[in-house]
């Protein structure tokens, strides 16, 4: 994978053009949350569109009214703080420059669905950013925005504490986080119930990715029309993108849905780009006759990942990298999985070296195949991706006398 340029610890991250969040007030968005009931608070950000950005694209507005509408008391907010995709840095830069953007977020996400409790999950590789964090929380309290009576409004009360991750990938997925939370291996829970209805120690839960906490203020004072205007009519409003590897301009950057990858590349510095990861690890690699395709739910979907590589890189060299890593992270629960990517990683390993012959393609294909069916988690279903993709459109950059 291409060196990253960017300095891990960099309190500011770089940020590549103008964020929406960096003219948004925290404190007034609570101001106007604390005037509104819940009902209200869900029709607007149902009005928006906003969908969810940890990658599902769950609409946020559905996920609040299911368990605004639960009986079990207290109900929790959970914030996804676990940014674990390789080449994903955009959460983290939303937690070092807008951490109070994330918490009005929560709190709002708290009114809206009758929870006065919420717990940021920070992953465990952001252990330095803690303390920044606290901190924030801190003021946030000093200033009424965290606590009792936020905004004024008697009846408006959320407070948030920190819990870090367990350094797992799995723990992203919001099942495998409130096991991790209540203490447990962060093993993927089985679906029905779902978190909105029985979720932390059992009690209804909303769990909402970083940047999709952070959109809720904007929405608030820019307002729905404003939000829902940007973007396409099936994806609303923009997203976050992080942007790696071989490109003149590395860092996060803003674009509304339907922003295509050649017009992204162009911005970062990367025409003359081999191929485009998008959506990290478990995502897509898109080679330059489709770089106009465009980033959006409905044809490139993303978790706000964008790792470039240029004209020298060797590409089953980059699928080999990505299957070392799923075959590290997956929690071996099930077969096709734990089996599967230790499979598929040494059919790449073979591969290099030997080239590539019909049967040993087909094997990796049905391989491929039955991961995506049967394994039971995400990590498992999506892992094949990156490489079959490579599969698909750079055998030649396998060696030539048996390819
Ligand atoms: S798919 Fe992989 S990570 Fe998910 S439960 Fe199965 S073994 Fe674990």
């Amino acid at each position: 994978m291409p060196e990253s340029k960017m300095d891990p610890k960099s309190v500011r991250g770089f940020v590549g053009n103008k964020l929406s969040f960096s003219d948004i007030s925290a404190s007034e968005a609570l101001k106007s949350a604390a005037q509104m009931d819940g009902e209200d608070i869900v029709a607007i950000v149902n009005a928006s569109g906003l969908k969810g950005r940890g990658g599902a694209g769950f609409p946020t507005a559905k996920k609040w009214e299911y368990a605004r509408g639960q009986e079990g008391h207290p109900k929790y907010i959970i914030g996804n703080a676990d940014e674990g995709e390789p080449g994903t840095f955009k959460d983290r830069l939303i937690l070092t420059d807008f951490p109070e953007l994330v918490f009005a977020g929560m709190a709002i996400a708290g009114r809206a669905v009758g929870a006065e409790f919420g717990i940021l999950y920070l992953r465990a590789e952001y252990g330095w950013l803690r303390a920044h964090l606290e901190t924030a929380i801190e003021r946030c309290r000093d200033e009424g925005m965290l606590g009792k009576v936020i905004g004024g409004a008697k009846d408006f009360s959320f407070d948030i504490s920190i819990r870090m991750g367990s350094g797992a990938y799995i723990c992203g997925e919001e099942t495998a986080l409130l096991e991790s939370l209540e203490g447990r291996r962060g093993d993927a829970r089985n679906r029905i119930p779902f978190p909105v209805q029985a979720g932390y120690l059992g009690k209804p839960t909303v769990v909402n990715n970083v940047e999709t906490l952070a959109w809720v203020p904007c929405i608030l004072l820019k307002g729905p029309s404003w939000f829902a205007s940007r973007g396409t009519r099936k994806a609303p409003g923009a997203w976050l993108f992080s942007v790696s590897g071989d490109c003149k301009r590395p860092g996060v950057y803003e674009y509304p849905f339907g922003t295509s990858l050649r017009q992204i590349l162009a911005d970062v510095g990367a025409e003359d780009a081999k191929a485009v990861q998008v959506g990290g690890a478990s995502g897509t690699c898109v080679p330059p006759a489709e770089f106009d395709r465009t980033l959006t739910p409905g044809d490139l979907a993303t978790g706000g990942s964008i790792i470039v590589f240029g004209p020298g890189q060797d590409m089953f060299a980059v699928a080999e990298n990505f299957q070392h890593f799923f075959a590290d992270e997956s929690c071996g629960q099930c077969i096709p999985c734990r089996v599967g990517n230790q499979r598929l990683l040494e059919a790449i390993a073979r591969m290099r070296k030997v080239g590539l012959d019909r049967e040993a393609e087909r094997n990796v294909r049905q391989l491929a195949q039955t991961m995506s069916v049967a394994s039971k988690c995400g990590l498992g279903q999506m892992s094949p991706r990156a490489f079959l993709s490579i599969l698909n459109t750079f055998a030649g950059d396998l060696p030539a006398k048996h390819a």
